[in-house]
């Protein structure tokens, strides 16, 4: 493998003059469309198993049938046909199931401290009378606020586990993913789901309680209205297939010297594994009408969660997804991605739960989506450096080991797809946005 170069083109830059005949990156629809509910567009990437995730993936993407999305017509149905009394009662017979009064965990439950992670843990130790372990997978780099909220959690009542990795290994796996799949928050997605499964192994506790279903955000409407997670996105009976930052394990452990031991965090674990433990992973989404806005309300009542102190870059809210400085360049590359920046993602869930109006949610997408993060952008870039003084063999497979504003600026413009991009006078401008005068009802 040649080291990642200093330079790379610009499709899109290249073809801003044209208007038809545009190539789509990523598998994206070459026509995009907009939701008439919740103004998301057909270019919303599918929650994917990232363990698979290369340059070549072709992503499922929202679907828009007529001028609806999918997650509009999920949540159409719950707000009409779902009985959630009787979702209620399935879930009370779910902790019947697996409540101990031994002392011992009977339940996981994964996240951060956010409100979700909250709303989920708080329910079932204090209205079902489980006694729940939660477990964390650190950020990449937390916020003051975020470790605050973390520890509001665990004092609310809750024990904790919490994973860091290997800084030097997560550093090394962020920076491969953003010259490969631009995608720097990957590593802490992949840590975040399998973590959760595979402890619960370890520790003998079978019941597992994400939040909301997948499907709730974007995925397509077939994967909705069960209560049981996929296992396809924590196991793999497949080795071979494994990709981590976009690169075969191979690859990782001959060029950039990565050890067994340092990719182990990141494996699938063997379903067999699981199956022998009976494992048990479930959505509380499925059983509780999930809102996130309530959710945010509820952590603020039962507990000290705080909202961020100052807007979160890219959108207008302070407590949605506030613990980990990366995020910000998470959110700023799906929107040179996929024209989706963090506002849309924010607003969209709110226009769609009538937390907001359609013409608010227009009015700040135009206003906040896409903005530059330069807030934690000196200690990202610090972050993802790959100096010869720590990384000896690996610092050799970058060009610039060491990211400049210049360098990722270069980046991000290797990455914008052409059908959604292009540079005039003023710069780069989105071809397509909910704002446009062509896209808006009158
Ligand atoms: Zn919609």
């Amino acid at each position: 493998m040649k080291p990642f170069p200093k330079s790379r083109d610009s499709l899109a830059a290249k073809l801003s003059k044209s208007d038809s005949d545009l190539p789509a990156y990523y598998g994206l629809p070459n026509e995009v469309k907009f939701c008439s509910i919740c103004i998301l567009s057909n270019q919303r990437p599918a929650s994917a198993v990232e363990f698979n995730h290369s340059d070549e993936t072709k992503k499922v993407t929202l679907p828009i049938n007529g001028e609806v999305c999918d997650a509009c017509r999920i949540h159409k149905l719950k707000h009409g046909k779902i009985d959630w009394a009787s979702r209620e009662e399935e879930l009370r017979e779910l902790c019947n199931q697996y409540r101990r009064n031994d002392g011992r965990h009977d339940c996981i439950v994964p996240g951060s401290g956010g409100k979700d992670s909250i709303y989920a843990a708080h329910l079932l130790k204090y209205k079902y009378n489980m006694n729940p372990l939660t477990v964390t997978w650190a950020p990449h780099i937390y916020t003051a606020w975020g470790w605050k909220n973390f520890q509001s959690w665990i004092h609310a009542g809750f024990d904790n586990y919490l994973f860091t990795p290997n800084g030097l290994v997560h550093r090394l796996l962020t920076r491969i993913s953003l010259e490969t799949i631009f995608h720097p928050f990957q590593p802490f997605i992949i840590g975040q789901k399998l973590f959760a499964p595979a402890l619960a192994s370890q520790l003998d506790i079978k019941l597992v309680f994400w939040g909301e279903p997948e499907s709730e955000d974007g995925n397509p409407i077939a994967e909705y209205g069960t209560s049981e997670q996929d296992w396809k996105y924590f196991t793999s009976k497949d080795r071979d297939s494994i990709k981590l930052s976009g690169l075969e394990l191979g690859i990782l452990k001959e060029y950039f010297g990565l050890k067994e031991h340092d990719l182990k965090p990141y494996l699938p674990v063997d379903p067999q594994i699981l199956l022998d433990a009976e494992i048990d992973v479930r959505y509380m989404g499925y059983y509780e009408l999930w809102h996130p806005q309530n959710n945010y309300y509820y952590s603020m009542d039962n507990t000290n969660f705080k909202p961020a102190p100052e807007r979160t870059v890219g959108t207008y809210g302070k407590y949605s997804g506030i613990d980990d400085k990366i995020d910000d360049f998470h959110y700023y590359t799906t929107f040179l991605k996929f024209g989706i920046g963090r506002a849309t993602y924010d607003s969209a869930q709110e226009a769609r739960n009538e937390d907001l109006l359609r013409d608010e949610a227009v009015d700040l997408v135009k206003r906040y989506d896409g903005e530059y993060p330069e807030r934690f952008a000196k200690e990202c870039f610090e972050y993802m450096s790959i100096p010869e003084s720590e990384y000896g063999l690996a610092s050799k497979m970058f060009e610039v080991p060491m990211i400049t504003n210049e360098y990722f600026e270069m980046l991000s413009d290797n990455f914008r797809s052409p059908h959604l991009w292009r540079k005039g006078k003023n710069g780069w401008e989105l071809r397509h946005a909910c704002w446009m005068k062509k896209y808006l009802k009158t």
